[in-house]
């Protein structure tokens, strides 16, 4: 695409809302008509199902007991095909989540022909329950041979089955797992499963040994994610390879104004994105996802949307397709949605905060301190858990949220460092100190905040006041893991988190249980209790930091303190195979050491794989678009500068121009020989390579990208292949 053509563009996605048809909402029903009537929940259920198959499914759903009796899975899918083609449905998929990181589907038709009554609608319980996709094409990091190449899906009664609508179509989507014909998880959502039974496990003894677990079936883990995403103008994909194939802007030089005036978060949402973010909305809705919040983020196109929190697992599925429906969207409204980590280079990148707590069957949160936190040794029981947790396993939590987009974020003063810490806030880290002296006997009280003016309400405090600089905080009754990636699959540094608190809960409980004795008085237990916890505390609170994580001091104190500080990604996804890990996942029967093994190929195939077509793509667009516009400008001040001179007119400046852009366009190619040589010989072996992108690939991409950016600020506007980061930015 020629560079007028590029200019055009940019002056129609200008003017788009004065232009755009969609502008009107079309279906403005109240929300609670609305919400969830794309999804077959519970309720619909207990409509269309009889009272003993209903109870069936209740017992799977929330006791978690497996569905053996396949008359009730007939009952079901006949009552789920009726749902689904009453609502226009004409295909059905087991939907899942291969290690890919993105979702997938192969629709089939809910409708066969039979020779009696022609063409009628059909789900059998075996197709609900089983799936077999041809599945030889998704990444299983060795674990199948392609002589063994089946996969098989399996559905998920757990979470509830919906409606994906295109236009004259609608699809069911059946919520499943991906195993290996040998029953090895191929996905995201198999261990997460089986890290919530090992929680529920050792939590249920904690709530034992309290008393408190009187009608409790189980314990779960809730998760909510905080969703960072920008937008910009569809017109601009198309133009910009990077974003295309990347998601990212390779090239790119900074505007004159970026996030300095603070003006953009929290403002104003502009009328284009509020409506694509209604629409967005709405469809979730309908599908029963419970979109909670949504605001402008701190970077110039940069927005969030936050869920309220649900059961991790349908929670997981749902921010699936929170992602999809984004990207989908956005479309609709002439934008285009990225959800990577870093697609702009100079402004703040994307994340996923991913808040995480346990709740019993019952609902009570385990992490939601009484009025009285000293007096709440369960509660102190379970933060403690969580601390030994993290401090343990600082490595492998890291190791979770490595990717190449991720690389770009930690630790670059926008989000929290390498350094995986946990902030506590003033109440909780008094309360552990005085457990370490002996038991506590007082609670810092939140107080309350006088705001100056008679006319303005008084508003308690929190307790646990905000660090937005920490990777792991204590926010008032859960924990948010706040350096996961905008674009990751949150379920499974949840599946980490789950696993390695349920080993701690699982040694302090074990410890607590052994010191206090059978049939132990209250008493004795507290004092169990106060024992271990001292223990844990003394051993493990060097995590814990509530100062700014952005500092040079911490750095440097957090290697005092002995804490991993995994810069790179490379070095981080190896950690996951790492023999403790290999063992803790065999423990608690998350993952076998195949599966762990396999998990660690591929999200290292996928890093060296990234990296590999990112630098190719910037070698394409160096020689295909940047080179070329180089050229042409030079060949104009040469010109320029002849014709000038040839008129007689003495012209030192337009030559220096001329001799100063020359050199720079030299030093670009010569970057991208260096990088292209580079590139030739990244390492076949995606651990081998590691190494290789970390040290020779990311730092010839960091200079190629440095020269091709200041070239744009000596380029005129109409000769630059490209829209720019302020076209990108601004426009909305
Ligand atoms: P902030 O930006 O201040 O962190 P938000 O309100 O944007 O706060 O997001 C908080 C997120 O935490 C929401 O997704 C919310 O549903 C979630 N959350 C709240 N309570 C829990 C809980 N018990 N377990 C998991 N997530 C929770
Ligand atoms: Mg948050």
């Amino acid at each position: 695409m020629g560079t007028e053509s590029i200019r055009r563009d940019v002056v129609e996605a200008a003017t788009y809302w004065m232009t755009d048809p969609c502008q009107e909402l079309t279906d403005l029903r109240p929300v609670e008509e609305l919400f969830g009537e794309d999804c077959f929940d519970l309720p619909k259920m207990k409509e269309r199902l009889a009272p003993e198959i209903y109870e069936a499914l209740i017992q799977t759903v929330e006791r978690g007991k497996p569905m053996t009796d396949k008359a009730v899975a007939d009952e079901i899918a006949k009552a789920m095909r009726q749902w689904a083609t009453e609502r226009g449905a004409t295909h059905y998929t087991h939907w899942f989540h291969p290690l890919t990181g993105t979702t997938a589907e192969k629709h089939d038709s809910l409708y066969k022909l039979d020779p009696m009554k022609g063409y009628v609608a059909h789900l059998s319980a075996s197709a609900l329950i089983q799936g077999e996709p041809d599945a030889s094409s998704f990444p299983s990091g060795g674990l199948r041979q392609t002589f063994e190449a089946r996969g098989y899906t399996a559905w998920d009664p757990t979470s509830p089955a919906f409606l994906i609508r295109g236009v004259n179509t609608a699809t069911l989507c059946i919520p499943t797992a991906f195993v290996s014909w040998t029953g090895e998880a191929l996905d995201k959502k198999t261990p997460l499963l089986r890290s919530m039974d090992a929680i529920s496990e050792q939590s249920m003894r904690v709530l034992e040994f309290f008393g408190n677990s009187n009608g409790v079936h189980n314990v779960y883990s809730t998760m909510g994610c905080e969703q960072e995403y920008f937008l910009v103008d569809a017109r601009f994909l198309a133009e910009r390879p990077d974003l295309l194939l990347c998601d990212r802007t390779l090239f790119g030089a900074k505007p004159a104004k970026g996030q300095e005036l603070s003006d953009h978060y929290f403002g104003a949402i502009p009328g284009r994105v509020l409506a694509f973010m209604a629409d967005a909305e709405r469809e979730l809705w309908r599908v029963g996802v419970p979109v909670q919040t949504r605001h402008n983020e701190v970077a110039p196109g940069q927005y969030e949307f936050a869920p309220l929190f649900e059961n991790a697992n349908v929670a997981g599925d749902h921010q699936m397709v929170l992602m999809e429906t984004l990207k989908r969207v956005a479309k609709r409204h002439g934008l285009h949605a990225i959800l990577h980590e870093k697609p702009f280079k100079g402004i703040n990148g994307s994340g996923k905060h991913t808040n995480w707590s346990l709740s019993t069957s019952l609902g009570q949160n385990l992490l939601n301190p009484s009025d009285d936190p000293h007096a709440n040794q369960q509660f102190m029981l379970f933060v403690s858990a969580v601390v030994r947790a993290v401090h343990l396993h600082a490595d492998l939590l890291r190791s979770t949220i490595a990717s190449v987009g991720n690389d770009h974020r930690l630790g670059a003063h926008e989000a929290p460092p390498a350094i995986i810490s946990i902030f506590l806030g003033d109440m909780l880290t008094d309360l552990l100190e005085q457990i370490e002296k002996g038991s506590p006997t007082r609670s810092l009280r939140g107080g309350t905040l006088d705001l100056g003016s008679n006319m303005l309400p008084q508003l308690p405090r929190d307790s646990g006041d905000r660090n937005r600089t920490s990777p792991f905080a204590f926010t008032g009754n859960k924990f948010e893991f706040r350096a996961v990636g905008s674009t990751m699959t949150a379920t499974w540094p949840l599946t980490v988190m789950n696993t390695i608190v349920a080993e701690s809960i699982d040694y302090i409980i074990t410890e607590v249980e052994s010191k206090a004795g059978k049939g132990a008085s209250a008493e004795k237990k507290q004092e169990a209790v106060n024992a271990v916890l001292r223990e844990v505390v003394k051993d493990h609170k060097a995590v814990v930091f509530n100062g700014d994580g952005y500092s040079q001091d911490w750095q440097e104190e957090a290697a005092r303190r002995g804490l991993p500080n995994i810069k790179s990604s490379a070095d981080a996804i190896p950690v996951l195979k790492a023999p403790k890990n290999i063992e803790l996942f065999q423990k608690y029967k998350v993952l076998t050491q195949p599966e762990v093994e396999s998990r660690a190929t591929i999200f290292m195939e996928k890093y060296s794989t990234s990296l590999a077509i990112e630098s190719e793509t910037m070698l394409q667009i160096a020689r295909q678009m940047i080179l070329p516009a180089a050229f042409a400008h030079q060949k104009d001040l040469a010109e320029t500068a002849a014709a000038t001179e040839g008129s007689g007119v003495d012209c030192p400046g337009i030559r220096e121009e001329l001799e100063s852009y020359a050199s720079l366009v030299e030093q670009f190619r010569n970057s991208i020989g260096e990088l292209a040589s580079r590139v030739d010989k990244i390492p076949e072996d995606a651990f081998e390579a590691g190494s290789y992108l970390r040290d020779q690939i990311r730092p010839g991409m960091a200079d190629l990208r440095e020269l091709g950016d200041r070239l744009e600020t000596v380029t005129p506007v109409d000769r630059w292949p490209m829209p720019s980061y302020r076209d990108m930015l601004f426009i909305k």
